[in-house]
């Protein structure tokens, strides 16, 4: 990172926290009864789950996926690479996936076409965030926090070579 690159602010804590809280009563709502299998996808997602998961009031059980489709570069690659694969049967559960960002939509487009190989009873998707400008893949995203402009973001998870994951504010940077 250069020193000429600065960090604005695009959502302050208090703006996600009510999105976040929006979210958490939609799915109430659709899955208080079902016993829900939350998967996230690692590593940008654990702020957002971790917040979400806690403004959830009923039973439901929680799993990762590491993804990658990026190196180190801020472009995708387009081939979606998964470093840590799903360990939990997925067959007959109700299966949500929680994503930070959707951009191009190849890596949950990747996700949600696995998961339907195995046979969950439902399937869908929650992102906290979603770039529609850049999409690739066709996505239908049933739980949307936030629509964001064609920046590239960085905190509350999100980061830049492995920097900012730590900023309680989503941030977008700027040469
Ligand atoms: P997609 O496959 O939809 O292009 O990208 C999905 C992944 O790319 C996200 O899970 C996230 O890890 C990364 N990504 C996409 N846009 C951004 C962004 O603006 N900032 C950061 N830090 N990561 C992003
Ligand atoms: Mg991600």
């Amino acid at each position: 990172m250069d020193s000429q690159t600065r960090l604005h602010r695009l959502f302050t804590r208090a703006e996600i926290e009510s999105a976040v809280n929006r979210l958490a009563s939609e799915i109430t709502g659709d899955y208080r009864d079902k016993n829900p299998l939350i998967i996230g996808i690692l590593k940008g997602s654990f702020v957002f789950l971790a917040d979400l998961v806690r403004k959830l009031d009923f039973p439901l059980e929680i799993e990762f996926v590491r993804l990658s489709s990026y190196g180190s570069g801020r472009q995708t690659s387009g081939k979606v690479k998964v470093v840590q694969g799903l360990r939990a049967a997925v067959r007959d559960r109700h299966v949500l996936v929680a994503e930070d960002i959707v951009d191009t939509g190849i890596t949950v487009a990747y996700l949600l076409d696995y998961l339907k190989k195995k046979k969950a009873a439902s399937l869908r998707l929650c992102a906290l965030t979603d770039k529609p400008s850049r999409r690739r893949v066709p996505v239908t995203i049933d739980y949307l926090g936030l629509t964001v402009p064609d920046k590239f973001l960085v905190g509350y998870g999100l980061d830049s070579d492995e920097k900012y994951r730590n900023l309680p504010d989503i941030c977008y940077l700027e040469e």
